[in-house]
């Protein structure tokens, strides 16, 4: 069993860009497994490996295309596309509590690999691709208050840092 913990703001492991994901192993599939239970008993909706201090580029969601409580595993993912801009009300386990609107891609067109070492491509909308638009930030060290303006973006990390720096 690998054990796994939740990285809070400001730990400094959020904010490193990670790097390509080059075997698809055993050891993964069981990240993954870990990562599922982590997210689900934080009930969340997404995780990024460098959440839980792994720099690498590789992410899970839940699967929003039904009702299912499959998670999905993203490793090595890209945005082919993007396209129609909303906005989305968002919250991050590493900043736990704190929430604010940031605007995303409707729909994005995306690529990555599956467990077993398949490349896939697909269209996501809504959730699925504001939840992988997210995550993927995570890959290369942004967090989401990271996407506000200026002064809002500001503020936030004021409170955040009152709150979470000591
Ligand atoms: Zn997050």
């Amino acid at each position: 069993m690998i054990n796994i913990e939740l990285k809070i703001y400001p730990d400094e492991l959020l904010r490193k860009v990670s790097k390509e994901v080059k075997n698809i192993d055993q050891k993964l599939s069981k990240i993954y497994d870990e990562m599922c239970i982590l997210m689900n008993n934080e009930k969340g909706i997404g995780l990024a490996a460098p959440q839980i201090g792994i720099n690498e580029r590789f992410f899970i969601s839940k699967d929003f295309s039904n009702d299912s409580d499959k998670t999905i595993i993203f490793i090595n993912p890209e945005i082919i596309e993007a396209d129609d801009i909303v906005e989305s009300k968002e919250g991050c386990l590493s900043i736990p509590g704190h929430y604010d609107y940031v605007k995303r891609n409707n729909r994005i067109l995306v690529s990555y690999f599956d467990l077993s070492g398949k490349n896939e491509k697909k269209e996501f909308l809504d959730m699925q691709s504001i939840v992988f638009q997210h995550e993927l930030d995570h890959l290369d060290g942004i967090l989401f208050p990271d996407r506000l303006p200026k002064i809002r973006k500001d503020i936030f990390f004021k409170k955040i840092d009152k709150e979470f720096k000591k």
